[in-house]
C-alpha cells in the first residue's frame, strides 16, 4: 500500500511544487514507486516534471469530478522517472463543480485507492489556498510536509494550517498526521533565517526535518527546461538536499511503522 504525502501551505510561493518535484525525483533515484499528483490548477508540478500541461485529455480535473480514473489521466515524466496525475487550468472548475457532489471532501482519496498498489509514494502538491482542493489532497493523505521559508512572516500563517490539519484530523482523516516543517531557500547569510530555524527548533522539536532546503539557482532553473532539480543538475546543493530529503523521509517513514 502507498504512503500519501501533501506538500502543503496555503501561503503562495514558499516552495510546495519544487518540493513535490523534487522529493518525487529524489525518492524515485531511491528505487521508489512514485506517483506525483498535480491539484494545482496554475499546473506547475506538471511542467516541472516535463509534461505539457496545454496538451492534456485527461487531468486531475476528470479524475475528480470522475469522469476518468487516474490510471486512464496519469503521465510518465521521463526527466524525473516517476507518474505524474497532471493538471491545468480546467482543474479550477472541479472547485466549483464538486461542492453539489457527494462526498466531495473524499473523491481525490476514493480515485487514489485504485492504484495504492502500485506506488510506494504518493505526493500531492496542494494550491497556495485553503481549499476544497486542499481538503480534499488532506482528506486522501497519511501526512502534510509543509515546506516554509525561514522568515518572519512564515509563522504568521503557519497556526491557520496546523488548525486546518488538526480539524480535518478530528472529522474527516484520523490517519492525517504533520510529518514535518522543511526549512527551505535557505539563506544562511541571513540573521533572520537562522532566528527564525531556531524558532522552529524549540517549538516543533522533531517535527522539523533535519535536511535544510539552501537557495539555490539551480533548482529554480530547472523547471523552465521541464526537468526536477534534482536531475537538471544532480551535482547542485540544491539536488543534493532533496535527495537527502529523500532519505531522510524513508528513514521517517520506516520509524513510524
Ligand atoms: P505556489 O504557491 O504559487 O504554488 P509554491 O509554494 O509551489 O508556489 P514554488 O513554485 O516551488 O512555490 O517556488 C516559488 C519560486 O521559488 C519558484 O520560482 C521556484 O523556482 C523558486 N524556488 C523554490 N525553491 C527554491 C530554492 N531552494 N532555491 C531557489 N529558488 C527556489
Ligand atoms: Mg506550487
Amino acid at each position: 500500500m502507498s504512503k500519501i504525502f501533501c506538500i502543503a501551505n496555503q501561503k503562495g510561493g514558499v516552495g510546495k511544487t519544487t518540493t513535490a518535484v523534487n522529493l518525487a525525483a529524489g525518492l524515485a533515484k531511491l528505487d521508489q514507486r512514485v506517483l506525483l499528483v498535480d491539484l494545482d490548477p496554475q499546473g506547475n508540478a506538471t511542467m516541472g516534471s516535463g509534461i505539457d500541461k496545454a496538451g492534456l485529455n485527461r487531468s486531475t480535473y476528470q479524475v475528480l469530478i470522475g469522469e476518468a480514473a487516474v490510471h486512464e489521466a496519469r503521465k510518465v515524466s521521463e526527466t524525473g522517472r516517476f507518474d505524474v496525475l497532471p493538471a491545468n487550468r480546467e482543474l479550477a472548475g472541479a472547485e466549483i463543480e464538486m461542492v453539489e457532489m457527494d462526498r466531495r471532501e473524499t473523491r481525490l482519496k476514493a480515485a487514489l485507492a485504485a492504484v495504492s498498489d502500485e506506488y510506494d509514494f504518493v505526493l500531492i502538491d496542494c494550491p497556495p489556498a485553503l481549499s476544497l482542493l486542499t481538503l480534499n489532497g488532506l482528506c486522501s493523505a497519511h501526512g502534510v510536509i509543509i515546506p516554509m521559508q525561514c522568515e518572519y512572516y512564515a509563522l504568521e500563517g503557519l497556526s491557520d494550517l496546523v488548525n486546518t490539519i488538526k480539524r480535518v484530523h478530528a472529522n474527516l482523516n484520523n490517519d492525517l498526521q504533520i510529518i514535518g516543517l522543511l526549512r527551505v531557500m535557505f539563506d544562511p547569510r541571513m540573521t533572520l533565517s537562522i532566528q527564525v530555524s531556531d524558532q522552529l527548533e524549540q517549538h516543533f522539536g522533531d517535527k522539523v526535518f533535519k535536511t535544510i532546503i539552501p537557495r539555490n539557482v539551480r533548482l529554480a532553473e530547472a523547471p523552465s527546461h521541464g526537468v526536477p532539480g534534482v536531475s537538471f543538475d544532480p551535482t547542485s546543493r540544491g539536488a543534493k538536499a532533496y535527495v537527502d530529503f529523500g532519505s531522510e523521509m524513508l528513514e521517517r517513514i520506516r520509524a513510524m511503522n
